[in-house]
């Protein structure tokens, strides 16, 4: 019988996020801040350790794994590591978190190489708005992403939207509109406070699920799905479509009691938990024992009882956690 990860709180880990990348084309405002220093190459995981920790994880019977960054297809030789993880025994869910720019380069070898599911962020469809939002992001190559990733085989995408109060509130329905149009599943994400992002105070924008969800009813009657999906969304059906609407709500409600979820950061740091700090340093395993299998999956299970009962993140724009999101991938 496989070891299997499980928590001081009966909780077992069957999820892994890994961030492949701190480095990213966009500089969106509520991830980073518009200078950002990335981290030396040293000190980022090799694609042949990150295929490694994918592996100790799903010998340590973990099913589900997302790519993550930063962004991950700004990393080079992704496609490489796709193929490999795509292989593992055990692996029933594979996706990768992405902002959409180069799935038209990528998508098809992305899909050959196993992985199945994408979700792609866009928080509005207003190219200039779009663009003020990501700094430096192209709406119509995202578009054309999407579009791109839909013809090489994806199905189901989910389109993960960030609302900010007063910056794109106004286009949540255009959003589950364009989302019902393209067949696609729609996320909305509350704002976390990762990070001191300089663009703006995280109090003055912070819009919540709920309000989020006012907004849509008044066009749609939401009825709450009993599906259950491996990530911390809510979702809900519409009547006349086969796409859902997902809420993802760390503040206004807490998760933390289902939580399956572990995360590796881009330096190899295993974090227990998205909102504290407990972690445990796997590059350290990695680059001491090279090629030791063993002694990586006993870190990992080592690991587990830091994992805390819960966060605390708070709306009242402290910054709790100092690490960008980029770092921690989403
Ligand atoms: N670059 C890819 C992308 O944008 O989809 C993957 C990494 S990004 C950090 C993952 C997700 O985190 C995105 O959907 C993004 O909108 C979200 N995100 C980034 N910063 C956030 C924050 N402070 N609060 C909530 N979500 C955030
Ligand atoms: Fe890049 Fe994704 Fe962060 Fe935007 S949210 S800056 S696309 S990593």
């Amino acid at each position: 019988m496989t070891k299997q990860l499980i928590d001081d709180f009966g909780r077992r880990v069957s999820y892994v996020r890994i961030s492949v990348t701190d480095r990213c084309d966009f500089r969106c405002v509520y991830c980073m801040s518009e200078e950002m220093t990335f981290l030396p190459r040293a000190q980022v995981l090799t694609l042949e350790e990150i295929s490694m920790v994918a592996q100790a994880f799903t010998e340590l019977g973990v099913e589900k794994i997302r790519l993550t960054g930063g962004e991950p297809l700004v990393r080079r030789d992704i496609e490489q590591l796709v193929d490999d993880i795509g292989q593992l025994p055990g692996l029933s869910d594979f996706t990768m978190t992405t902002n959409g720019a180069s799935l038209r380069k990528h998508a098809q070898r992305l899909y050959a190489g196993g992985l199945r599911r994408l979700n792609i962020s866009l928080d509005s469809l207003d190219p200039e708005r779009f663009k003020k939002l990501t700094r430096t992001g192209d709406l119509t190559r995202v578009i054309d992403g999407i579009h791109a990733a839909k013809e090489a085989g994806f199905t189901r995408i989910k389109l993960n939207a960030v609302i900010l109060k007063g910056r794109n509130d106004d286009e949540v329905l255009d959003l589950v509109d364009f989302a019902r149009d393209e067949g696609l599943d729609i996320s909305f994400i509350e704002e976390m406070p990762l990070g001191d992002v300089s663009d703006h105070s995280r109090a003055e924008t912070f819009y919540s699920s709920d309000d989020v969800q006012a907004l849509i009813e008044k066009r749609y009657t939401l009825t709450p799905t009993t599906e259950t999906t491996p990530g911390p969304s809510r979702y809900f059906r519409m009547a006349d479509s086969e796409s859902r609407v997902g809420f993802i709500s760390p503040h206004s409600h807490n998760f933390c009691d289902t939580c399956n979820r572990v995360r590796v950061t881009v330096e190899g740091r295993l974090l227990l938990c998205l909102g504290n700090e407990h972690s445990v340093d796997l590059r350290a395993v990695l680059r001491r024992y090279p090629g030791d299998m063993p002694r990586l999956k006993e870190a990992i299970v080592n690991a587990l009882p830091l994992k805390p009962e819960r966060h605390h993140f708070t709306t009242d724009g402290d910054i709790q956690v100092v690490r960008f999101m980029n770092m921690t991938g989403g």
